[in-house]
């Protein structure tokens, strides 16, 4: 018995003209998230994909790894056999032997392509339920709220056999949506606002601020760590580790502060802006959320944004605490999140932050710092570059 997986296409199949090429770049997102598995052959027809698992390829790696894939609704895995009645009755009661225990009602629902096939699609369904009751004597038919809808499809070269549907992790593909640069720390909000970002299509490119020795190298290790889990579903992104500590001593030392973390952010934004633009990247993206912090009011923010040429993205900004927590447990990244390692944002924090900054003293509290551009051109000549795969 051969086992695949049948994909829905969700939004994509609306994109107009565009479909071809969303199909071909979620196509090849599949593939290469089950290349590590053992590969699969992938094709499309009628706003389905079909993967079919090689021979000795593990189907819970392969249904685990593509619900991690952006772009698809719904997924099931089913069951391929024969195109001949009996085959898919054997199939439907050993394949979703468990499904059908679990349940005390089903339907069974078949689609036919093959307008050759000698039965109708109303037949298939009573031979398959009629098999199915015999077997599992406990169940009931229900045809308007089974519990189990048991789907029969009779196509050109083969029939399959799938139970319910699963939810994929909806989206748009990865690399549909241009490029944006990550400014990611150890924290917990930052690599979800790259998980929302990749999920609208957005492939990523990352940017990390580092502090030796204040900063260890075991906090750039969680950073890598954390990349590598959202990479399982963002693709590949490549890390910029960025030097920033002669930065930070020289806004310390020469500018108010009240104004560091402004000065700071500001200059983080002129680095990431640039790193990003070299890579393609048409915005930035970070993790703050409106008021969590006193550099993430509205004023700091305008005081930042006035920092950066290409759009800042802040998916996070309309979510309390407890929503992102619940994002970042269910995309693998906040146990990684919360080991204690210090980020470099903790490194001379001053007392008193100034809530309401203006952009004024914003631009002068920069401007204090006599040789920011020639630190910042060495702060990017010395980035340490890290490629991240998916941590499966
Ligand atoms: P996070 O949980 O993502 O660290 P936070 O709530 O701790 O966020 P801040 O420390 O003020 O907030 O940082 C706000 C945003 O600035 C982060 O979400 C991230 O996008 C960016 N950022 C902070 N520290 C760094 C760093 N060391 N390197 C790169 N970007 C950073
Ligand atoms: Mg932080």
């Amino acid at each position: 018995m051969r086992e695949i997986i049948l994909i829905k296409l969700g939004e994509i199949v609306l994109k107009g003209l565009n479909r071809n090429s969303f199909e071909a770049v979620l196509k090849k997102n599949v593939k290469s998230a089950l290349k590590s598995l053992g590969g699969c052959d992938a094709k499309v027809m009628q706003s389905a994909m079909y993967v079919t698992i090689p021979e000795g390829g593990d189907a819970d790696q392969y249904a685990e790894a593509i619900s991690k894939v952006f772009g698809i609704v719904a997924y099931t895995r089913a069951c391929e056999c024969e195109k001949n009645i009996e085959e898919m009755q054997k199939a439907a009661v050993s394949y979703l032997a468990d499904q059908l225990e679990d349940a005390s009602t089903f339907k069974v629902e078949t689609k036919r392509s093959d307008k050759k096939f000698p039965m109708t699609s109303p037949e298939i369904s009573a031979q398959v339920g009629g098999y199915i009751l015999e077997k599992f004597p406990h169940l009931k038919v229900d045809v308007h709220k089974p519990e189990m809808t048991v789907r029969v499809e009779v196509r050109e070269n083969s029939a399959y056999v799938h139970g319910n549907q699963l939810h994929g992790a909806g989206g748009l593909p990865v690399g549909t949506g241009g490029r944006a640069g990550i400014m990611i720390s150890g924290g917990i909000d930052s690599p979800v606002a790259a998980w929302m970002m990749a999920k609208r299509g957005v492939e990523l490119t990352a940017v990390h601020f580092a502090s030796p020795p204040y900063t260890s190298e075991r906090a750039e290790q969680k950073v890598i760590d954390l990349l590598g889990a959202v990479s399982d579903w963002a693709g590949v992104i490549k890390l910029h580790i960025v030097p920033f500590t002669e930065l930070q001593e020289a806004i310390r030392d020469n500018s108010p502060e009240d104004m560091f973390t402004i000065t700071m952010r500001r200059l983080m934004i002129k680095i990431t802006e640039r790193i990003a633009a070299k890579d393609g990247c048409l915005a930035m993206i970070s993790g703050e959320s409106l008021g969590q912090v006193a550099s993430q009011t509205l004023p700091a923010l305008f005081c930042t944004d006035d920092a950066a040429n290409m759009p800042i993205l802040r998916p996070l900004i309309g979510m309390d605490k407890d929503e992102i927590i619940r994002i970042s447990r269910k995309i693998g990244t906040f146990d990684i999140s919360v080991q204690p390692f210090e980020d470099c944002c903790t490194v001379f924090t001053p007392r008193h932050p100034r809530t309401r900054p203006t952009i004024d003293m914003a631009r002068d509290a920069e401007a204090m710092i006599p040789n920011e551009e020639e630190l910042i051109e060495k702060a990017i000549a010395d980035v340490r570059k890290v490629w991240i795969s998916p941590n499966r």
